[in-house]
């Protein structure tokens, strides 16, 4: 693809909410223009405070009029969030990616942005990509779920099977890592080892140096990501 051709697609057909408003948001630049000019971008026509403020409302944030000429460090991070979702939504997207939109937010604001993307997505009629560490917020947000270990998507599922039957030992290790409020166990179950980095991945499978069921075949063939079950997808020839 040319990059002309992507960048239509990116802001266009896709667009991104990135983690961390604070440190996305330009701060020497009042939100209002930041949101225009992603509107001169992608919908040159609109590119006006009318629309800007209409985002905003779309968004939720009261007194749009006179919070278009704030600057990002004016706002908390719950409204930064908003004013990146906003930014987000300026192109009519298809699909929004939002990753990790509610890191380092607290947790009544949290529940208030995942409930504002649940709104928008029925609203719009747009298709929502979650990228998230949160396991609770699979449950309450997503239809279906992929689940990666090292680049590679090793699971794929609708979410509620996934997380009643995981299939693929590293979905098993992730669940059986998160803390349960009744069980009394001294310790938290970990994963041994570390994800191996970037460009230095075992040879095989990729979860074989921390996984409880490695065989040595699984070092030195490559699984396929397979359809074992109807919509149920695993990276791993031994998951019975
Ligand atoms: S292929 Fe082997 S190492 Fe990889 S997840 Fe399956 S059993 Fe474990």
């Amino acid at each position: 693809m040319s990059p002309v051709e992507l960048c239509e697609i990116r802001g266009g057909v896709v667009s991104y909410v990135f983690q961390e408003p604070g440190a996305s948001l330009n701060p020497v630049l009042r939100v209002g223009a930041q949101i225009k000019e992603s509107l001169k971008l992608h919908k040159p026509d609109k590119a006006t405070d009318a629309e800007v403020i209409r985002l905003l409302k779309t968004v939720g944030i009261s007194a749009p009029e006179s919070r278009i000429k704030d600057y990002p460090f004016q706002m908390s991070g719950g409204m930064q969030q908003r004013v990146m979702i906003a930014m987000a939504l300026a192109s009519e997207p298809k699909l929004l990616v939002a990753d990790e939109p509610t890191t380092a937010l607290d947790v009544t604001i949290q529940a208030q942005i995942l409930e504002l993307l649940r709104d928008l997505k029925q609203r719009l009629g747009m298709a929502i990509l979650l990228i998230t560490h949160n396991l609770g917020i699979v449950d309450d947000m997503a239809d279906r779920v992929a689940v990666m270990y090292a680049g590679q998507i090793v699971e794929l599922a609708p979410t509620r099977e996934l997380l009643r039957r995981p299939l693929h030992p590293y979905t098993k290790a992730l669940m059986a890592s998160v803390p349960k409020l009744s069980g009394g166990a001294a310790r938290l179950t970990a994963i041994p080892g570390n994800v191996p980095r970037i460009g230095d991945f075992p040879p095989g499978c990729r979860f074989a140096p921390r996984c409880p069921i490695a065989k040595e075949e699984c070092s030195e063939n490559i699984p396929e990501l397979l359809e074992v079950e109807s919509g149920r997808w695993v990276r791993c020839p031994f998951w019975r």
